[in-house]
Parts: C-alpha cells; sequence; structure tokens
C-alpha cells in the first residue's frame, strides 16, 4: 500500500519526536511492503517566523489532500506575546476545523510496566485503569466568539458557548459506536445542573441511547467527574463530553496514568484521513536535548495505522515492540525509575526499531 502522510513536526520537542516515529513508520514499511510518502507541513511557531501565519492556507490544503496528518506539538515561550489569532495555538485549531475532524480520541491505559509511575495509591492502581476519552473537538466555547469590550465603564471579557443537536448528536454517536468496540459502558459527562448546552447534550445522549440498547449509558456531572477519575478509575470504559470538559479532563487522566509522555490520540471525522499526535505540547524545558519520550508520538502512528489505514497488524505490532521495550528495562528521563536503564529519544525509537517483528 503507498500512503501520503502529511507531517507537521512544529515547535520543541516536536522535530525530535516525529523524526523518531517516522523511522518507525519506515520499518514497518520495509517489514510489510508499504510505502510511506512524508510531506512536510509548516504549523506554529515556525511558520509563524517563516510565513508570518500559524498555518497558511497551502499548508492547509497539503493536510486535507493527505491520507493522514502526523503531527508533533507547537508553541513555545518565544511566540507568547504575539497577537491572539496568531498565536501558534490558533493553527492547530483551524487545522482540526479544516480538516472537520470532529472526535478526538484519548486513551488513559496504565502500562503493567509503569504503574509504579501512577501518582495514585496502588490500590486504585490495581483495578485496573484503561478508558478512552471522546472528546468534541471543533465546537463549544473554543469556537465561540471572543472579546473584550468595556461595558459600563469596566472591562469585560465575553466568551460565547454554542452547542447544536446535530454537533452533539455525530460526537454522541462516536461515544456509542467507541462504547461497542469496548466493555458497552459510556458515560456522557456534563453541567446540566447549570448550562444550557448541557442539558440539550443530556437530551441528545438519550435519545441516542435508544438506538444503542447494549450500551449501558450513564451521565455525570463534569466536576463529579473530575473527582472520579483520581477515587475510582476503573468504573469507566468510555467518557464522551465536549470540547473544554474533555481538554481538562482527559489532562487530568492522563497525569494518572504516569507519563504525559506516552499518550497517542487520534482526531476523526466523516473521512478515513486523521489527524495523530501526542497528548503533549512542546515541552520547550527539554527541546533539542535528545531526551523526550518518543512514545507517544510513535503510539500515534500505531493508531493512525489501525484507524484510518486499516493496518490492524501493523498497529499491533509497534505496540508490541513498545511493550517489549518496556519489559526490557529501558527508560526515558520521564519515566526513569530504580533498576531500570536510562535511554535518549533516538535510543528509545532505535530499541523499538529492534524489537519490532512482523506479526
Ligand atoms: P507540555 O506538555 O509541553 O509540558 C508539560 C511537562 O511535561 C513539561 O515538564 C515537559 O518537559 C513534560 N513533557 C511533555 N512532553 C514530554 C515528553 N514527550 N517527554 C518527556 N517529558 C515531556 O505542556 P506546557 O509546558 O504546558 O506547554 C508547552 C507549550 O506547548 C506551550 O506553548 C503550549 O501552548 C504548547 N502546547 C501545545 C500542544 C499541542 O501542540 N498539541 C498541546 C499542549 C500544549
Amino acid at each position: 500500500m503507498v500512503k501520503n502522510i502529511a507531517v507537521i513536526r512544529g515547535d520543541g520537542i516536536g522535530p525530535e519526536i516525529v523524526n523518531q516515529a517516522i523511522r518507525v513508520l519506515d520499518k514497518i514499511g520495509e517489514l510489510y511492503g508499504h510505502t510511506f510518502n512524508y510531506v512536510d507541513v509548516d504549523m506554529g511557531g515556525c511558520a509563524i517566523d517563516k510565513w508570518g501565519d500559524p498555518l497558511p492556507e497551502a499548508m492547509l490544503q497539503k493536510c486535507i489532500e493527505s491520507d493522514s496528518v502526523l503531527l508533533g506539538a507547537v508553541g513555545g515561550n518565544k511566540w507568547n506575546d504575539v497577537p491572539g489569532h496568531m498565536r501558534p495555538e490558533k493553527g492547530l485549531l483551524r487545522l482540526r476545523a479544516g480538516m472537520g475532524v470532529y472526535s478526538n480520541n484519548r486513551p488513559a491505559k496504565i502500562w503493567p510496566q509503569l504503574a509504579d509511575a501512577s501518582p495514585l495509591r496502588k490500590s486504585i492502581v490495581e483495578q485496573g485503569i484503561d478508558f478512552i476519552i471522546v472528546r468534541e473537538l471543533i465546537g463549544g466555547i473554543y469556537f465561540g466568539e471572543h472579546k473584550t469590550e468595556v461595558i459600563d465603564g469596566i472591562p469585560t471579557a465575553i466568551d460565547v458557548l454554542t452547542y447544536s443537536e446535530s454537533e452533539i448528536e455525530r460526537i454522541g454517536r462516536i461515544g456509542f459506536e467507541t462504547a461497542m468496540k469496548r466493555n458497552r459502558k459510556l458515560c456522557s459527562v456534563e453541567k446540566s445542573n447549570v448550562l444550557d448546552s448541557s442539558r440539550l447534550w443530556k437530551k441528545v445522549m438519550h435519545k441516542l441511547s435508544e438506538e444503542y440498547p447494549e450500551v449501558e449509558l450513564s451521565d455525570m456531572l463534569v466536576d463529579n467527574c473530575a473527582m472520579q477519575i483520581v477515587k475510582n478509575p476503573a468504573q469507566f470504559d468510555v467518557i464522551v463530553t465536549e470540547n473544554m470538559f474533555g481538554d481538562i479532563l482527559s489532562d487530568e487522566a492522563s497525569m494518572i496514568t504516569g507519563s504525559i509522555g506516552m499518550i497517542p490520540s487520534s482526531s476523526l471525522g466523516s473521512s478515513s484521513c486523521g489527524l495523530y499526535e501526542p497528548i503533549h505540547g512542546s515541552a520547550p524545558d527539554i527541546a533539542e536535548k535528545n531526551i523526550a519520550n518518543p512514545i507517544g508520538t510513535i503510539l500515534s502512528v500505531a493508531m493512525m495505522l489501525k484507524y484510518s489505514f486499516d493496518m490492524q497488524l501493523e498497529s499491533t505490532a509497534i505496540e508490541k515492540a513498545v511493550s517489549d521495550y518496556l519489559d526490557a528495562g529501558y527508560r526515558t528521563a520521564d519515566i526513569m525509575s530504580d533498576g531500570m536503564t536510562q535511554v535518549s529519544c533516538s535510543e528509545c525509537a532505535d530499541i523499538i526499531i529492534e524489537k519490532l517483528k512482523k506479526e
């Protein structure tokens, strides 16, 4: 198979981790007889420096025309003071909207080898942490009107939160479909005691549940969910929620699994062209030191193979190689513990590539 992948290295550690993930992909190509072509795309701070725009239209087009997009991370202190519409993160929001990827999937799973890295008590971790957060990605308050104006002599900021029934229904469906492929438990998270958008959310979820009688649907207020994720994470199978709640809860969920550097994500819309990225940011504090953990990006590539290219065996081969790497006691600095062997970002990929075998 031949696949064209748009590659956004971005800023900070972005280029280092993406380069390692590409090496893994090339090895998969070699083992399974696929050709992966890469198209470079500038986005984020580097695009602001080069083009004066965090995502020039021509770059967005390259992404839309590709079979899928691999992204490292964007942003950094250098661009903190640029005007709002020019910030590196604006490029990311425009990319998601331009690609029409409305569903972000983030697994929160503890690798048994890293159980000690979780900040949660052992008795909680031992119950098993393995759930997915399905987050709405291109609606809600992040995409509403934002303005600051003087009202009655007082500077006042206004951010508008809107959700239509159809926006809720399409993400709700992804939640139910995801639950159908797992343990058939779906928790819909909202703030229906306060927000109209959440009351509509809840109504749509319950209407949809009539189409999925096999799925056990529960409702949870977002503040309670934030508590339950640390108190009893084993209760969750799939969580479905709106954009801002999902942003916050998925970061919380990533922390209980140990390291932010280990977690991949996929963003999908109505076509097979998806956006794949690790959940962390550009980590400027460790950039260009070759110490970042590339596994979140390597596992994002595994998700790309599974969800966009229908290459299940190839995807499993990567996950198995990562597991074998952890079993052999190798760790990057972020997850280093006593008795393990510390490796750099590129050494981590070297070992994973060495362990890659055709399934
Ligand atoms: P961050 O995720 O970049 O870093 C948080 C902490 O985790 C840092 O200590 C960092 O060193 C560590 N870390 C992150 N990824 C790691 C990895 N792969 N290996 C080892 N350690 C890792 O979050 P931040 O510091 O809040 O943000 C830094 C910049 O990234 C900001 O400009 C922010 O806007 C941007 N950001 C971008 C994205 C994205 O591109 N999707 C997401 C979040 C933040």
